[in-house]
């Protein structure tokens, strides 16, 4: 099978529906993320939204912990380019207010909204507005009478009962227009937590890794977790909660559903050798450069920036495009053949020049205005010297063979 065509089976949900994006059901996974703005400011909350829509972010929620707050997402909802949830924690009345500024979604913590009756209040409300609601169960903040029943630990089965508990409470009054987070800032809790909770029941559920911190670690958490899950069909919105701008998390979140191959790429997958003694340039830089470059923009296609000619377009020729160092030129390939060569302080720039023309013309066209005799001749030339320069076998393996022979 070719590596494309692998994919994961999916879990079978039911279907929620926030704001007009489907949620569960064999819709495409979403990304969604929160804004760090007070959403009283509704210009500098406006603005976030519309930075996370930019970088690929389905769904945004907004804290709605106080009068101010549901005032600015009255302004903010109606002027939003992608659906809003209102997080609502301790307060049932701000669930309420949210409901009246028009938020398409609530998010409840069950862990701090425990009364019955004001739950079932919230849940009413929702029913004959046709809102749903996300039952966000937070390890940290788990329902103390379930910490106690589950010997004083937070536990996949106390996470798993405090939705179930919540779902009750909702079925009381007719309401199931819902879908359920069980996150943890410990991944393998929160994985086992998710692997009941999509046994126990068949609502869509919204994966994330909570606290995740900043930087690397972080990422790597929040990654773990959630690719954990999504390899094994469970999931259906994911949320990364970086310590960091919320645009991070929306890159990630997309970035890991396209690696993944569960969503259709909408920007360039760069990909890049780690480089090694026989890179002929500072492959690091150069690739950190064609990501600043590519940036956001819509141009769905691999593109491969690789340390030496020696090897470069033989390992990267799936990519539809790429560069190789060489000779201090950039050789320049389409498909894994040779098109062009530049200096290699143009190697960038050219890159992009040739993305852009293939994303508009495709790769016949592309090769079509290539010399490509001059530039396999040239890319021949210098792979020549450096194979001469270094030797065929850099890890001199006859010399080893030899040593090897004379030990055994
Ligand atoms: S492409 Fe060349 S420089 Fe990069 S890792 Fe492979 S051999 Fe090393």
């Amino acid at each position: 099978m070719d590596a494309g065509q692998v994919t994961f089976a999916r879990r079978t949900t039911r279907q929620v529906t926030v704001g007009g994006v489907p949620v569960g059901g064999g819709a495409p996974i979403t990304v969604q993320s929160m804004t760090t703005t007070k959403t009283a400011d509704v210009d500098g909350t406006l603005q976030q939204i519309y930075d996370l829509a930019m970088a690929g972010c389905d769904i945004v929620r907004c804290t709605c912990n106080e009068p101010e707050a549901a005032e600015g997402l009255a302004r903010i909802v109606p002027r939003s380019p992608v659906p809003i949830v209102a997080d609502i924690h301790h307060q049932y009345r701000m669930a309420l207010a949210a409901l009246e500024a028009g938020v398409h979604c609530l998010r409840l913590n069950p862990g701090n909204i425990r009364n019955p009756e004001h739950i079932k209040l919230v849940a009413s409300e929702c029913r004959d507005r046709g809102v749903p609601i996300r039952i966000g169960v937070n390890g940290g903040s788990l329902d103390e009478r379930l910490y106690q029943k589950y010997g004083g630990k937070v536990t996949p089965e106390a996470m798993v009962e405090s939705a179930m508990t919540e779902l009750a409470y909702f079925d009381e009054v007719g309401f199931d227009n819902v879908k359920i987070s069980v996150k943890a800032s410990n991944v393998p809790l929160m994985i086992e937590a998710y692997r009941q909770l999509s046994e126990a029941t068949d609502h869509p559920l919204h994966l994330g890794v909570t606290e995740a911190g900043p930087g690397t670690s972080g990422l790597l958490k929040a990654t773990a977790g959630i690719a954990a899950l999504l390899a094994e069909g469970i999931g259906d919105t994911i949320r990364y909660s970086l310590t960091a701008d919320p645009v991070e998390e929306a890159r990630a979140g997309r970035q890991l559903l396209e690696a993944l191959g569960l969503r259709e790429r909408k920007n360039v997958d760069l990909i890049a050798c780690p480089s090694c003694g026989r890179a002929e340039v500072d492959v690091i830089a150069v690739a950190e450069a064609a990501q600043a470059a590519f940036g956001d923009r819509e141009i769905p296609l691999q593109v491969a920036v690789m340390g030496c000619v020696v090897n470069g377009p033989g390992e990267a020729r799936d990519a539809d495009l790429g560069i190789a160092a060489g000779n201090k030129r950039g050789h320049l390939f389409v498909r894994g053949t040779n098109v062009a060569v530049v200096p290699e302080d143009e190697m960038v720039e050219t890159l992009v020049e040739w993305a852009e023309f293939i994303q508009e013309h495709g790769v016949e066209r592309a090769l079509a205005r290539a010399d490509l005799h001059a530039a396999k001749a040239a890319a021949e030339a210098d792979r020549a010297a450096l194979l001469d320069e270094q030797g065929d076998d850099a890890n001199h393996s006859e010399q080893r063979v030899e040593l090897i022979r004379k030990l055994t």
